[in-house]
C-alpha cells in the first residue's frame, strides 16, 4: 500500500483524471477528499467510493475560483482527517477559440480556474503543510504548459504559468519540508475532450508517438508517484505523462 494512512485532497476529483486519481489513492490505502463544483455529481461519486473503500472517501463542494470556499474546504478536511499529506491541484477547464474573438471574460475565466485556482489551492495547502512540516502538492499542468497551440492563448498561458509557478513554490516550500511538483498530461480520454469530433481526435492521436490518447489512470499513476514518499527527493519538476508528445516529431 503506497499511500497507507495518507490524507489526500483532489480538486476536480469527480471526473476524468481527478476521479481516476481518487480511485488509485483509495486502492493504495489513502483517505481522500473529492473537492469539486457540483454537489450532486461529487457527492454521488464519493458515496459510491466510500462504500467500496471502508469509509475513506468524502466529498466537499468547492469552486477553486472562490478563496473562501477553498479555505473552508481545507479547514473542514483538516478537521475531519486530522491533516493533509497530499493535494492534487487538478480542477481545470479547456478553452479553444480564435484569439481575435476571445472576450476579456472568457480569457480571465480560464486563467481564474486553471492558474489562479491552482495558486489558491496551493496556498491553502502550504498553510496546513507548513504547520505539519510535511506534505506534497501536485499541480496539473499540460503538454500545453510547455508547447504552444493555436487558438488556446488563455489555456497555454495558464498551464505555462502552472509549470513555472510550481518551480517557485517548490523552492520556497522546500525548507519547510513540503514538495511541490506538476504533472503534464498529453491528450487524455476524459469528458474534457467530448467537444472534439472524430477527425480532431484522430489528429490528436497522431501527435503522440505511442499512437493513442492517454487513459486517466495513467495520469493518476504519475500523481500517485509524486504524492507518495517514493518521490521524496523530487520537487520543482513537471512529470510529462504524454505518450511521447513533448519528445519531438518522428
Ligand atoms: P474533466 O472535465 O473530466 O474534469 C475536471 C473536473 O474539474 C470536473 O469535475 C469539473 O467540474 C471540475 N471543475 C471545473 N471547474 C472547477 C472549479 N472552478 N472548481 C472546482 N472544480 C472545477 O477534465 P480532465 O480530467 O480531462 O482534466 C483534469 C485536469 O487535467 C485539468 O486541469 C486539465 O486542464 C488537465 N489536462 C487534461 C488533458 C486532457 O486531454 N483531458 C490534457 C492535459 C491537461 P464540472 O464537470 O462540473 O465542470
Amino acid at each position: 500500500m503506497r499511500m497507507q494512512g495518507k490524507r489526500v485532497i483532489v480538486t476536480g476529483g469527480a471526473s476524468g483524471i481527478g476521479l481516476a486519481s481518487v480511485e488509485r489513492c483509495l486502492e493504495e490505502g489513502a483517505s481522500v477528499v473529492i473537492a469539486d463544483l457540483e454537489e450532486s455529481k461529487g457527492a454521488h461519486r464519493a458515496a459510491e467510493l466510500d462504500g467500496k473503500h471502508a469509509g475513506r472517501c468524502l466529498f466537499k463542494a468547492c469552486d477553486v475560483t472562490d478563496t473562501a470556499q477553498v479555505d473552508r474546504m481545507f479547514a473542514e478536511a483538516v478537521d475531519e482527517l486530522g491533516g493533509v499529506d497530499a493535494v492534487f491541484n487538478n480542477a481545470g477547464i479547456g478553452g479553444i477559440a480564435p484569439s481575435d474573438e476571445v472576450s476579456d471574460e472568457e480569457f480571465l475565466r480560464i486563467i481564474d480556474i486553471n492558474l489562479s485556482g491552482v495558486f489558491r489551492v496551493a496556498r491553502a495547502a502550504l498553510r496546513v503543510m507548513y504547520r505539519q512540516g510535511s506534505g506534497s502538492i501536485v499541480n496539473c499542468a499540460s503538454i500545453l504548459g510547455v508547447f504552444g497551440q493555436s487558438q488556446t492563448a488563455a489555456y497555454t498561458a495558464a498551464k505555462g504559468g502552472v509549470v513555472n509557478m510550481t518551480r517557485s513554490l517548490a523552492i520556497e516550500a522546500a525548507p519547510k519540508g513540503v514538495r511541490v511538483n506538476a504533472i503534464g498530461p498529453g491528450y487524455i480520454d476524459t469528458p474534457l475532450l467530448e467537444a472534439l469530433d472524430d477527425d480532431m481526435i484522430q489528429g490528436l492521436i497522431g501527435l503522440h508517438p505511442l499512437g493513442r490518447l492517454g487513459r486517466p489512470e495513467e495520469v493518476a499513476n504519475g500523481f500517485l508517484f509524486l504524492a507518495s514518499d517514493e518521490a521524496s527527493f523530487v520537487t520543482g519538476t513537471t512529470l510529462m505523462v504524454d505518450g511521447g508528445f513533448t519528445a519531438g516529431k518522428s
